[in-house]
């Protein structure tokens, strides 16, 4: 069995994972907002997790730059900054048995990695993820290799300027793709516009506790038919539809898998994104490029982390 640990802006998940990538137990938390408990919720979830469980390996997916020699969290800002300068390996329980293989990347490389051992990408070589969530991450594999850059940062396509003089962004640039288009980009749309009064679904739901609004909220007043709700979707989807096609002109991907939170919505999502993307490449490229859902569905962080220890227990038994 393999452990994979998803560190997520809004959950801890973690799952136990066989080694044809079938997920056989899981469980989450919501991340916690210090290193204290961080250490000690992350103890208790793997703990439960893992119970009983022979192990071949753990991985770990996290956001941010992670060394994955080490398994230093390099660089991180936002909400999880307390995890910059520690070693991931560090935090995962010491119950662990002796000789088990501890391994880390970047959450959204990982996932791509378990995609294209396990899920939608399983024999391409050139494939464009991304991870809509509270911010947006991404991964890129060229040639049948996941790019890293010269520091370990490529594939940060939440950060890709889209709007010169947007709204700043956690990373200190202005109109980051993630400003726009995710889950807290919308929540930030949806309490504006409780706050200026509009009228609408959502003001409904939360016009007494405007801050209490979930981008589930957002996507489902959308879908009851509120217009407010759907032109801040619309509009963010505009964004991402653009930067897609933006990436495929640059990268001429074979597919591109959307993964994350935001991704559960579903036709609600891709239809617009795929027609979008469609009349933005169709001449240049020649073709659609299929938009694909991950195979694992919110567990895609999960299978990604476990796909990298996979992916080192193999390379620890072809040294031996
Ligand atoms: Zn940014």
């Amino acid at each position: 069995m393999l452990l994979g640990f998803d560190i997520g802006g809004t959950n801890l998940k973690a799952g136990l994972v066989d080694l044809t990538g079938k997920i056989v137990r899981t469980d989450s938390i919501p991340t916690p907002d210090s290193i204290i408990d961080f250490r000690k919720l992350s103890d208790t979830l793997l703990s439960r997790v893992a119970a009983g469980a022979q192990l071949l390996g753990a991985g770990i997916g996290c956001p941010g730059v992670i060394n994955p020699v080490d398994t230093k969290v390099e660089n991180l800002p936002g909400k999880m900054s307390y995890l910059e300068g520690f070693t991931l390996s560090d935090l995962v329980p010491r119950w662990l048995p002796e000789g088990v293989s501890v391994c880390a990347d970047n959450d959204a490389r990982a996932a791509l990695a378990g995609e294209l051992m396990f899920g939608s990408a399983r024999g391409k070589k050139n494939v464009l993820m991304l991870t809509l969530g509270s911010g947006v991450g991404g991964a890129i594999a060229v040639n049948g290799a996941l790019i890293r850059g010269h520091r370990g940062v490529a594939g940060h396509l939440g950060h890709m300027t889209v709007d010169p003089l947007g709204a700043y962004c956690l990373c200190g640039n202005r109109g980051c793709l993630e400003t726009v288009f995710s889950a807290r980009a919308f929540e930030i749309e949806a309490f504006a516009a409780i706050q200026r009064g509009c009228d609408c679904a959502m003001r409904r739901l939360h016009g007494d506790e405007p801050h209490l609004i979930t981008c589930a909220d957002v996507f489902a007043c959308a879908s009851e038919g509120d217009p407010v709700a759907r032109a801040i979707i619309e509009r963010g989807t505009r964004y991402l539809g653009g930067a897609i096609a933006g990436l495929l002109h640059l990268l001429d991907s074979e597919i591109v898998i959307l993964g994350g939170q935001i991704a559960q919505a579903g036709a609600t999502l891709f239809d617009p994104i795929r027609r979008d993307v469609e009349r933005r490449t169709r001449r240049l490229l020649g073709r659609t490029v299929p938009i694909l859902a991950t195979v694992a569905g919110p567990h895609a962080g999960i299978l990604g982390a476990a796909s990298l220890a996979l992916h080192a227990a193999r390379n620890q038994r072809t040294r031996a």
